[in-house]
């Protein structure tokens, strides 16, 4: 498993350096975001929940159900969406409140 990121799409915010567990995510020259070894990623999605540009996405394969699946997310407010792309194209979203999903 494993992510890439959008280069075009990145802001260079940062958000997602500061929650990789594995310090896996560097600054770019252009002040932008990479992964040092892909393979190393461990699939936690701290990054995804972090990205507000939807510049990350993340691998569902095989071993996971996935089928080459992709995974991104898209924020508006409160909400953060969950959304897989299958490999035929057809999206699943899954919407989860920011603020419930932390009430306990
Ligand atoms: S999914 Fe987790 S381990 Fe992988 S790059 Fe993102 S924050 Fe780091
Ligand atoms: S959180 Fe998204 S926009 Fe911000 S640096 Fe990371 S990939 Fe770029």
């Amino acid at each position: 498993m494993s992510i890439r990121i959008d280069s075009h799409k990145c802001s260079g915010c940062g958000k997602c350096r500061e929650v990789c567990p594995g310090s896996l995510l560097r600054a770019t020259d252009s002040g932008r975001t990479d992964i040092r070894e892909p393979k190393d990623c461990w699939g936690c999605t701290s990054c995804l929940k972090e990205c507000s540009c939807n510049a990350i996405t993340y691998y569902l394969g095989a071993d996971m159900g996935g089928r080459g699946s992709l995974l991104h997310t898209r924020q508006e407010g409160n909400l953060l969406h969950w959304i897989v792309t299958e490999p035929n194209g057809r999206e699943k979203t899954i919407t989860v409140d920011k603020k419930q999903a932390n009430a306990y």
